[in-house]
């Protein structure tokens, strides 16, 4: 056995579960086809050398050999009427909300900033770069999900597109879908990072620890949890709460596109830099960003603090505060009311 060869089942493992990290399914009408940058290729087939050496190796030496996860279930093929309507639309989410103002270009590829980036196995990029999250992913061909042309969606539309969703790897860990609750004609949204532990056995957003400090926050605002709607950019929980990872942000943030498009409310709280990074395609620092308004298609976004930051640095929640409170003056509230 060379040095760069496997040598036991768990690395096999390791290097399979690896190869999986690296795939990029794309759907498309006649079927899927799998899409690899050269680096990322060149990778593989070094890696799937190894491992099909260390597959034989194994076979010779001891059975059965360790199985290879399946690959994920190709999703039910959609109706050509809808396809010929995904191809169709291609305008920006705005086409309800006219007033939004013209969108930037995006970028084909944008950096989207981390501050505290996370262990990754898979090869991390450059640091600021090539952390691409398209504006919607190639099997809406530029639609978004659950949304027909022209035609305001509902959520349910929304969340029976998403199905079993097998969309990306996060799907391998999560006990449940967390597609959002709330109000689905609620004024105010709040968009959260992705379901932590308590939030993927329940199948519900923000009911962890970070979900009580958020439900105060918003009992704080003279609001309940059922007049808001709470969604978050990723909708599985990244194992052991890491960072949700480009691929899996580029994966399921047309969802919540497709979401905010349903409830068009007029404002949203951003939680944290996922939040606003994605939702906004600025990789500035949340730091620098909270407490500022912005706009996401024609609706006032806020940016501020995550619950989770606030438990772990509680003097910082006076400015989150801060931030809430100009939230609650659009909407005429003030301090201490709860009208
Ligand atoms: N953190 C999030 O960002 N979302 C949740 O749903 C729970 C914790």
């Amino acid at each position: 056995m060379n040095d760069d060869t496997p040598d036991s089942a768990q690395e096999l493992a390791d290097v399979l579960q690896d190869v999986r990290r690296h795939l990029l399914w794309q759907e498309e009408t006649a079927g899927r086809s799998l899409l690899v940058d050269a680096k990322v290729a060149a990778e593989l087939q070094q890696q799937r050398a190894a491992a099909s050496s260390v597959r034989s190796m194994i076979a010779r030496t001891r059975a059965p050999e360790p199985a290879a996860a399946p690959p994920p279930p190709r999703p039910p093929a959609e109706s050509p009427t809808r396809d010929a309507l995904h191809a169709a639309m291609k305008q920006p989410l705005g086409a309800p909300m006219a007033a939004a103002p013209p969108r930037a270009p995006m970028a084909a590829s944008r950096p989207l900033a981390s501050d505290t980036p996370a262990p990754r196995a898979a090869p991390p990029p450059a640091p600021g770069m090539l952390l691409d999250v398209p504006k919607s992913t190639p099997r809406y061909n530029g639609a978004l999900p659950g949304v027909v042309e022209g035609e305001r969606p509902t959520l349910d539309q929304i969340r029976r597109e998403l199905g079993d969703c097998r969309r990306c790897k996060l799907c391998t860990g999560r006990k449940n879908i967390v597609f959002g609750s709330g109000n689905p004609r609620a004024d105010l949204v709040f968009v959260g990072e992705g379901p932590g532990e308590t939030e993927d056995l329940q199948g519900v957003p923000f009911v962890g620890a970070a979900g009580d400090l958020l439900t105060k926050m918003i009992g704080a605002m003279g609001f309940t949890r059922n007049d808001v709607y709470i969604a978050n950019v990723v909708k599985c929980r990244p194992p052991g709460n890491r960072n949700p990872e480009p691929d899996e942000i580029a994966a399921c943030e047309p969802f919540l596109r497709s979401q905010l498009l349903a409830i068009q409310p007029k404002v949203i709280v951003a939680l944290g830099k996922f939040a606003a990074q994605t939702l906004l395609r600025d990789t500035t620092p949340i730091t620098r960003m909270r407490g500022q308004w912005r706009e996401y298609e024609g609706i006032q976004l806020m940016p501020t603090f995550h619950p989770a930051y606030l438990l772990r640095n509680s003097a910082e929640k006076r400015k989150a505060w801060e931030d809430l409170q100009q939230v609650m003056k659009l909407f005429g509230k003030h301090p201490g009311s709860s009208a």
